[in-house]
């Protein structure tokens, strides 16, 4: 099945760059220093237009998770885990979680991000459990 690849837009090309290199990037505001994703134009905090990249280190934890039961996308049979994963740097992302059983994950969970090119040349971050 083909997967959709992302359209980045000009707001969050610098996200899809960073992706396409292996690495994880976020957008911070120039103003108030506040870090946000996803990325946006404006500030939510103090309405700044200006902002920065800045590369994350790709840790965090598990903060929440559902497990679709009817996914237009299929991981090789094993059900996919949708994550929203809380950033040590303190912005929420969502993003596939891998290589742990759906039974066996928890919220608080530490996971790190890593980079998956599939076979239709779509690439991802995805995360799964930290340290391994
Ligand atoms: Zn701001």
């Amino acid at each position: 099945m083909k997967r959709t690849a992302p359209l980045a837009t000009r707001d969050d090309r610098f996200f899809w760059d960073g992706v396409a290199v292996g690495e994880l990037r976020l957008q911070r505001c120039a103003n108030c220093g506040k870090r946000r994703h996803p990325p946006g134009p404006m500030c939510p905090w103090c309405h700044s237009l200006q902002w920065r990249v800045e590369r994350a280190a790709g840790r965090g934890v598990v903060y929440s998770y559902v497990i679709p039961r009817h996914t237009a996308i299929e991981s090789q049979g094993e059900p996919v885990i949708v994550a929203l994963i809380e950033l040590e740097e303190g912005v929420r992302l969502v993003s596939n979680l891998c290589g742990v059983a759906p039974g066996a994950v928890r919220n608080g969970m530490a996971v790190e991000v890593f980079f998956t090119e599939f076979e239709d040349g779509v690439r991802l971050h995805q995360f799964r459990p930290a340290g391994r």
